[in-house]
Parts: C-alpha cells; structure tokens; sequence
C-alpha cells in the first residue's frame, strides 16, 4: 500500500492524496510534476529510476474497508531538496535512457 507522502520531495509544494499532479518513483520518492517533468529531468536523485503519476486512493469507501478514511494518507513529510548542480551531473546519463532500459 501507497504511504501517499504529503509534500513535495523537493519544493515542498503540498500533494493531497487527491490530487493529480504527484508523481512517484518504484520506492514512493514524491515529487509534484513540475519538479519531475523540470529540474529532475524525469530522474529520481534517490535511485535513478523513472517517475508515473501517483494514483489516487478513493475517498469514498466503494469497497468495504478501502478507502482514505480507512487507510489515511501519511502525514510525514519528506522535505530533501536535491543539489541541482549534483543532480544535473548524476542524471546526464541516466535522463536519455527509457526508464525501461535504467
Ligand atoms: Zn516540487
Ligand atoms: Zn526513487
């Protein structure tokens, strides 16, 4: 299950759980799409891997139990801005690869 981390990795713009720009790497690495798709290059500084957007957990519970109320979001926020210079260099290789081919 989804921690649905709060914030913005890098910025620290809000994500509520029900929003639709957050994006994710395989380990939940949480950035909003205009870090991802900008300054990171589509290149998560913690691993390397790619980015898709974070799906959306009901609000509604449609099936018993599953729901934001029964498995609220987390409220630990992750605030680690990347060094852009750093990240610029560790992505140059990576950013051209397919995220498929990493
Ligand atoms: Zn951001
Ligand atoms: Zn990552």
């Amino acid at each position: 299950m989804l921690e649905l981390r709060p914030s913005c990795e890098h910025c620290d713009k809000k994500l509520p759980a029900n929003c639709s720009d957050a994006r994710i790497c395989s380990y939940e690495c949480t950035f909003c799409l205009a870090c991802a798709d900008g300054i990171l290059a589509g290149v998560c500084p913690n691993c390397g891997g790619g980015f898709v957007p974070r799906p959306i957990r009901p609000q509604k519970e449609w099936k018993q139990g599953l729901s934001t109320a029964k498995q609220p979001p987390s409220d630990t926020r992750v605030y680690k801005p990347v060094d852009v210079t750093a990240h610029k260099s560790f992505a140059a290789a990576i950013r051209i690869m397919p995220a498929e081919e990493r």
